[in-house]
C-alpha cells in the first residue's frame, strides 16, 4: 500500500461507509472527461458522475477560467450585508430556466441545506401568516439529504434509525407506481381535507436513492393539483433530477402545475463545487416582509453565496445554453434506452427502466429489494475489474454518466452490465 493510502487509512472516515470492513478506496490522482485516473495506473469511467453531480465530464476548460477568473475578482465574502455580481448573475439565470411563478433565490452550500431551508421556510410561513400547520407529506422511499429536517422527511430505514426518536411527524403516501396511482391520490386527497398540512415535499418524477424508482408525469400533475386545492405548498426536490437528467432540463418541464419552492443542487454547479439554491413564490418571500425581525428567515451559513460557487454555476449556465448540451442528452437517452430494450424481459432481472440519461437494470433477488445485498458489493467489485466505476442502491444498478460520455464508452458501461448480469447464478 503507498504512503497515500495508509495515510487515508490512518487518518481518514469516509462517508456512507463502514470502516472496519470497507475494501481499500480507489486512490484517484487524476480526472479528465468521463475517467479517473488512479495512482497505481489505472483508468475507471466515471458512469454515475461522481455521486451524480458531474454533468459536463471533469477537467472542462471553460469551468476552469471561470473559477480561475473569478477568483482574481473576489474569492470570498459574507452574503448578509454584502452581494457580489455572480451570486445577482446566478439568480437572474435561474429564474429563467424555471417556472415563471418563481421569483426569489436563497443560497446555501448543498442539497441537504437547500431542503433544510425549504422546510423551514414552508413552517415559517405559515408561522408568519398566524395559520400554523405542521403536517408534511411525503413519498415512500424519498430521500432529500442526510441533515435532520431532511432525514425526517426521507424513507425511515436502518440508515436513520439512531436517529428517528428526534424526526417531526412527516405523513408518506405509497409510492406511486402505475397500479397505485388511484390509492396514493385518494390517501393524499384524504390527509390534505384535514387542512393541517404544510406542505408536500416530493422528488418529481424518479426517486433517485430508492434506486432511481420512476412514476408519471400525470400523477405528478394530479398531485400537485390536489395540494393547490388545499393550499399545501409544494417544494420540488430536483436537486438529482436537475440539468437534464430526466431528458428535459427539469422534471418539472414535464408537467403543466408549477410548485411553490423548488431546491437544486448537484449539478448546479456541473459537480465542480458545492452549492445549493432554493428558489421559491413572491407570495413566500412576502410572508416574510415586515417592520421587524421576527418575520425575517434568520438562517445563513458561512459560505452562503460563495463567488466561486457562483462563478462556476453561471459558467455551467453558458455550457446548458449551448445546442450540445441539449443534443448530448439526447444522444445518451437514445442510447440508453437501446440499451434498456435489449435487457427487457432477462431472467436475472426483475425490472429495467430509463428516463433521459438515466438507465437501471433490477437483479431479482430472493429476499426482496435491499441496500444490503449481496448483489450490491460483487456488483461493484465487478465492474471495479472491468475499469467502471458503478455504485449500485442495493440490487439496482444504474447509470447515469457525464454528458460528456462517448458512444464508445457507453457501450463498455453497458457491457459491464450485460457481462455482470450473465455470470449471476
Ligand atoms: C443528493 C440529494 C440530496 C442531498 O444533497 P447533498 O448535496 O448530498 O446534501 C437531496 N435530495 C436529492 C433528491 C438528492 O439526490
Amino acid at each position: 500500500m503507498s504512503n497515500f493510502l495508509q495515510d487515508d487509512h490512518n487518518y481518514v472516515w469516509h462517508p456512507f461507509t463502514q470502516m472496519q470492513t470497507a475494501p481499500t478506496p480507489l486512490a484517484v490522482v487524476k480526472t479528465k472527461d468521463s475517467t479517473l485516473f488512479t495512482e497505481d495506473g489505472k483508468q475507471y469511467l466515471d458512469c454515475n458522475s461522481s455521486w451524480w453531480v458531474n454533468i459536463h465530464g471533469h477537467g472542462n476548460e471553460y469551468l476552469k477560467n471561470a473559477i480561475t477568473e473569478q477568483f482574481g475578482k473576489i474569492d470570498h465574502v459574507i452574503f448578509a450585508g454584502v452581494t457580489h455580481p455572480k451570486a445577482v448573475e446566478l439568480s437572474k439565470r435561474i429564474l429563467n430556466f424555471l417556472p415563471d411563478n418563481l421569483s426569489k433565490v436563497f443560497f446555501s452550500d448543498d442539497g441537504s441545506t437547500a431542503v433544510e431551508v425549504a422546510l423551514k421556510m414552508v413552517f415559517q410561513y405559515w408561522f408568519n401568516l398566524d395559520k400554523p400547520k405542521h403536517r408534511i407529506l411525503a413519498l415512500d422511499g424519498a430521500y432529500h439529504g442526510d441533515t435532520f429536517g431532511a432525514m425526517s422527511i426521507g424513507q425511515r430505514d436502518y440508515f436513520n434509525k439512531p436517529f428517528e426518536h428526534l424526526f417531526f411527524d412527516v405523513d408518506f403516501i405509497p409510492f406511486p407506481t402505475f397500479e397505485m396511482e388511484k390509492k396514493c391520490l385518494l390517501e393524499a386527497e384524504k390527509l390534505f381535507q384535514t387542512g393541517e398540512f404544510a406542505g408536500l415535499m416530493v422528488e418529481p418524477l424518479v426517486q433517485g436513492s430508492a434506486g432511481m424508482r420512476m412514476y408519471r408525469p400525470e400523477f405528478l400533475e394530479a398531485l400537485f393539483q390536489l395540494a393547490k386545492k388545499h393550499e399545501v405548498l409544494i417544494i420540488c426536490d430536483e436537486i438529482m433530477t436537475g440539468w437534464g437528467r430526466t431528458g428535459k432540463l427539469f422534471a418539472l418541464d414535464y408537467i403543466e402545475s408549477k410548485p411553490d419552492i423548488v431546491c437544486v443542487s448537484k449539478g448546479l454547479t456541473a459537480g465542480i463545487l458545492p452549492l445549493g439554491l432554493t428558489i421559491v413564490t413572491e407570495q413566500i418571500y412576502n410572508a416574510f416582509l415586515g417592520p421587524d425581525k421576527v418575520k425575517a428567515l434568520l438562517h445563513g451559513h458561512s459560505y452562503t453565496g460563495n463567488p466561486l460557487a457562483c462563478a462556476v454555476a453561471c459558467a455551467n449556465f453558458d455550457l446548458i445554453e449551448k445546442p450540445s448540451f441539449t443534443e448530448n442528452i439526447k444522444r445518451i437517452e437514445e442510447s440508453h434506452a437501446s440499451f434498456a430494450a435489449s435487457m427487457k424481459n432477462h431472467p436475472k432481472l426483475s425490472d429495467v427502466r430509463q428516463m433521459g440519461t438515466i438507465v437501471a437494470v433490477e437483479v431479482k433477488i430472493p429476499e426482496g429489494n435491499s441496500y444490503f445485498s449481496d448483489i450490491r458489493d460483487q456488483a461493484y467489485d465487478f465492474f471495479l475489474t472491468q475499469g467502471l466505476l458503478i455504485r449500485p442502491c442495493g440490487n439496482v444498478i444504474f447509470l447515469n454518466p457525464p454528458y460528456c460520455t462517448t458512444n464508445a464508452e457507453l457501450e463498455k458501461m453497458y457491457q459491464g452490465i450485460r457481462d455482470f448480469v450473465a455470470q449471476i447464478d
